[in-house]
């Protein structure tokens, strides 16, 4: 490929909104342009990379023996109903209407889809068991779209979906998933960690996230400094019959009893503490000194700029406490949650429970919150929960060894549905006795748009980003310094055709601009080598060979220089 000729409109300043390094890189390479808001146009570079990680987890996935299908992005209603989640699933899910007036979503997630195209058609255990997967784009209204490619509304995603007809092989095709996630991500160049997840809305009892270790990530990973142990600290919601939290304070009431004191729209909240209610990203709920108390940070994830306000009595509590805020700062995300940006979200309080509707923090968590203040626990109406909130000073749950905390982004998560959809939607098969039993499922996601974005968090420098050659947009750059020098102009040519043919991922910067913009460019983009050519180089006959990731450079003969590379 000629730049000459290439899309790649590059920028010299980081964009305003973007705030990670990724969503910077990204835009400043001409790999992404946004639409509008969580919504991106893939440019050429973009979409190289994007390819390459979704080719990579293909190839991983028709290794395991799964298969793959494309499903419509379009869903009927009436599918979602069917399993209850059109009421459940909450606001990430967006609703449209066709011209009769019918009810459709855009899907965020496959599950119900996927169960209506087995069931009917898979009628004995002789044709289990099954692994469907496709990839594709998948929309979720997300209520703070940002980072890029991180947290977009519109994005990639590879989901698959396993069907079996016993336990033993529905744990078989979790444990396969499982290690064709481990092969995937290692091939693609991530420093990854599989760690034990809460499974959200998608419901099921067992599942693992795949995290990308980085300072950015929006999970937290308590991990075990001694053993195998890591979970995201977000884990801990079990089913539970709705109405009563099983958690051991059996003094909680049940949710009807439950006497609000104190009832504060988000929009009397911002009134008190003087902001417009478009600037509260998040509402943290603490509880200080006993009382129950609402802190609303201003920017992003950061405890510096915060105000907190006593539920119960009305007071406001001054931040000038250092050491309370840094207790704050450094309590377990199972505190916290992203919640009143919406000014209709009333949060209702008293010592024991707080009460937040709507939950504005997206489908996962269900669209009702409760939250024990005293313990700082939370639980959802429908799912209270045997909640495992690990605190930092707690020992490793499985061998009293140290734990540590890092940051995660969550780039895949299996889980084990069990026969949470086939048996609302009489998805069945007849056994070996010709008893009808309904289908053991499994569901795995892989985000590959976000995939290429993390890949960036981990690999970058103050010049660019320094892509691992599996996902580069291109592996090799061929820099031709020959400006108006026909000779190295003309050797370029033939060493970049010469390479190509070899089946090489290669471009050519042949543009008519300085060598200091090319070399800008190149180190932006992050092809993980470059290969320039100037005047002087052709009359010594040696190229120049630079290694993106290490700097490392080293003058390499032109004679036998193709052949090096076959
Ligand atoms: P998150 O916790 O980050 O919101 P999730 O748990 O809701 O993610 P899953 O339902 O497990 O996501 O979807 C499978 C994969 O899809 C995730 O592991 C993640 O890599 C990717 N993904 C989910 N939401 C987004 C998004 N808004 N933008 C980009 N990728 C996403
Ligand atoms: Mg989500
Ligand atoms: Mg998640
Ligand atoms: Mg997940």
């Amino acid at each position: 490929m000629r730049l000459s000729k290439y899309y790649a409109p590059t920028l010299k300043e980081d964009p305003a909104d973007a705030e990670v390094v990724s969503h910077k890189l990204l835009m400043r390479a001409g790999m992404i342009r946004k639409l509008t808001s969580g919504i991106y146009n893939y440019l050429p570079l973009g979409l190289r990379s994007i390819n390459k990680v979704a080719q990579i987890v293909r190839e991983e996935m028709d290794r395991s023996g799964a298969m793959e299908v494309l499903m419509p992005m379009v869903q009927p209603a009436d599918l979602w109903r069917e399993t209850g989640r059109w009421d459940y699933y909450g606001k990430e899910l967006l609703r449209i209407n066709d011209r009769h007036g019918r009810d459709y979503c855009l899907g965020p997630t496959h599950e119900e889809v996927i169960t209506d195209l087995v069931r009917g058609e898979i009628k004995s255990y002789k044709q289990l068991p099954i692994n469907l997967y496709q990839i594709q784009t998948k929309f979720r209204d997300e209520i703070r779209p940002r980072f890029g490619l991180m947290r977009g509304r519109e994005f990639i995603m590879k989901d698959a979906y396993s069907f079996d007809k016993d336990e033993e092989g529905a744990e078989q095709s979790y444990w396969t998933m499982f290690e064709a996630y481990k092969k995937a991500f290692a091939r693609i160049g991530l420093r990854f960690k599989p760690v034990q997840a809460d499974s959200g809305a998608i419901g099921g009892d067992f599942s693992h996230e795949f995290m990308v270790l980085a300072e950015t990530g929006e999970d937290t990973i308590a991990s075990c400094k001694a053993c195998e142990f890591a979970a995201n600290l977000e884990k801990a919601k079990v089913a539970q019959p709705k109405g009563l939290c099983n958690c051991d304070d059996d003094s909680v009431p049940a949710l009807e009893e439950v006497e609000t004191p104190g009832k504060h729209t988000v929009e009397e909240v911002c009134d008190f503490l003087s902001i417009p209610a478009s600037r509260l990203i998040k509402t943290l709920l603490f509880v200080v000194d006993g009382n129950p108390v609402a802190a609303l940070v201003r920017g992003d994830r950061e405890l510096n700029d915060v105000k907190l306000r006593n539920l119960v009595g009305g007071n406001d509590i001054e931040m000038a406490d250092e050491a309370l805020v840094k207790k704050l700062t450094n309590a377990p995300v199972g505190f916290a949650g992203p919640a009143g940006l919406n000014p209709e979200v009333p949060i209702y309080a008293d010592q024991e429970l707080c009460v937040e509707t709507d939950w504005v923090a997206g489908a996962n968590k269900g669209d009702t919150h409760v939250r024990h203040l005293s313990l700082g626990r939370d639980c959802t109406i429908e799912k209270f929960a045997d909640l495992r909130v690990i605190e930092p000073t707690d020992p490793c749950p499985e061998c009293a060894g140290e734990i540590e905390f890092t940051k995660g982004i969550e780039v895949g998560h299996v889980f084990k549905l069990g026969v949470k959809y086939s048996e609302k939607m009489e998805a069945t098969f007849l056994d070996e006795n010709g008893k009808a039993k309904p289908m053991i499922m499994g569901c795995y996601g892989i985000g590959v748009s976000r995939i290429v974005a993390s890949a960036i968090e981990q690999n970058h420098d103050e010049n660019g980003c320094c892509f691992p050659p599996s996902i580069a947009p291109f592996e090799v750059c061929v820099i031709s310094l020959g400006g108006k020098d026909q000779a190295v102009t003309d050797k370029a040519e033939e060493l970049y055709s010469e390479i190509k043919d070899l089946g090489v991922d290669i471009c050519y910067d042949d543009r008519k601009e300085r060598p200091g913009v090319k070399f800008a460019e190149a180190d932006l983009i992050g092809y993980p080598m470059q290969l320039v050519l100037g005047g002087k180089g052709l009359k010594n006959g040696i190229i120049e060979a630079k290694n993106r990731k290490t700097g490392e450079k080293i003058e390499l003969p032109l004679e036998g220089f193709k052949e090096a590379f076959q």
